[in-house]
């Protein structure tokens, strides 16, 4: 069976124009185990519109090879309300521009919308249970009414080709960094195979990130549902990570043809696809251990300057080590334009910013450390 392709249009934002979010999918939509991938719901991250790219050369060519087993569902673009997003020749795909905020904040509790039609239904078999919330949590999406604003309607959309998968992974980036992942604790080591086949250099751990955050959306229901009914056997059976492709500089042909490579092979080893001899061997090393997000300190400017940074991204740091110098450029003196920005922890530098003037209050690194630190609870992402 070739690709799947759906056209969903999302929006016709002005007279003539029209906004088409496009789904791939390999394999029969019945089939299990199921994956949802995406690129790029941050729309200026654009290194996962190539590795999609690179992705679906490979599943169309595995497909030709009769390689599926199961089913792998991919938006190359997840958001082209904000990739048309332009100002003054500055793409501004984070946030969208409309009011509606960061593209990847405020997903909705979808546990909220199925807790009430499960009640009573689930029973002491774990693995019905798992297809009885996939099907409801489907049937609930279905029967949603379109909304009426165009943001509503794409994270609708997004969410009811993501709601019953077996694998989530969001791609995404950060601004100057190291690849790394984001996933729940209950998922750990589980996605191991995840971060070693990509060569993550962090994996960052935490249960509720307090950002709504899209991944979390698909993890988070399972093990909220399993709270809500002690009785029954409840798995967190939808593994989701947010993948940081490094920064948003790091788009190169090479880089991303190897790691769409590195995702098939996950996608081998999962039974989602028939191998091919030799394809996946042992894993590679892990380049890295798990860590709270909570011990990862996002280190903020305390005002606004010019960032000057003393370490590079994988340098280890001290804790009250000097990350970067902040220079004030309104100072008349130059010996007290200077103050000094320190690292809370003892880690290494997993990210940096690549604009150097910098507003109070901006994060300007993540290092990560294995203490969990006082000052980071609740909101734990950035802005
Ligand atoms: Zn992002």
């Amino acid at each position: 069976m070739p690709r799947h392709v759906e056209r969903i249009v999302l929006s016709r934002p002005a007279p003539g124009t029209e906004r088409v979010l496009r789904v791939y999918r390999w394999g029969d939509e019945a089939a299990r185990p199921k994956a949802y991938i995406q690129a790029s719901l941050h729309a200026d991250e654009t290194p996962g519109l190539l590795v999609a790219h690179h992705l679906t050369r490979l599943l169309d060519e595995a497909e030709a090879a009769g390689r599926l087993s199961g089913q792998v569902v991919l938006v190359p673009y997840a958001n082209p309300v904000g990739l048309g997003q332009f100002v003054n020749g500055q793409q501004l795909g984070r946030y969208e521009l409309s009011g509606g905020g960061n593209f990847n904040r405020h997903w909705p509790e979808l546990d909220a919308l199925v807790g009430e039609e499960l009640d009573g239904r689930l029973t002491e078999d774990a693995e019905a249970n798992v297809a009885l919330i996939r099907e409801t949590l489907k049937t609930a999406l279905a029967r949603q009414p379109e909304p009426s604003k165009e943001l509503d309607r794409l994270r609708l959309a997004l969410a009811r080709q993501a709601c019953d998968a077996d694998l989530v992974l969001d791609l995404h980036c950060d601004d100057e960094a190291l690849f790394h992942l984001f996933i729940i604790p209950q998922h750990w080591p589980a996605l191991e195979d995840l971060a070693r086949e990509l060569g993550a250099q962090a994996v960052l751990l935490a249960e509720d990130s307090g950002g709504g955050s899209f991944d979390e959306a698909f993890s988070g229901p399972w093990l909220r549902l399993a709270r809500r009914f002690p009785d029954a056997p409840i798995q967190p059976a939808c593994q989701a990570a947010t993948v940081e492709l490094r920064g948003t500089a790091d788009v190169h042909d090479e880089v991303a043809c190897r790691d769409a490579e590195a995702i098939l092979r996950v996608l081998v080893r999962r039974g989602y696809l028939e191998g091919e001899g030799g394809e996946t061997g042992e894993l590679p090393p892990a380049l890295c251990e798990a860590t709270d997000l909570e011990a990862c300190d996002t280190v903020k400017a305390p005002a606004a300057g010019v960032l000057s940074y003393r370490v590079g991204l994988g340098a280890l740091v001290a804790k009250g080590e000097t990350i970067a110098d902040l220079i004030d450029p309104a100072a008349e003196d130059p010996q007290a334009a200077r103050q000094e920005i320190r690292s809370a922890t003892d880690g290494f530098l997993l990210s940096r910013c690549s604009h150097k003037f910098v507003s109070a209050g901006a994060s300007v690194a993540k290092v990560v450390g294995r203490e969990r630190l006082a000052h980071r609870t609740g909101y734990l992402l950035e802005d």
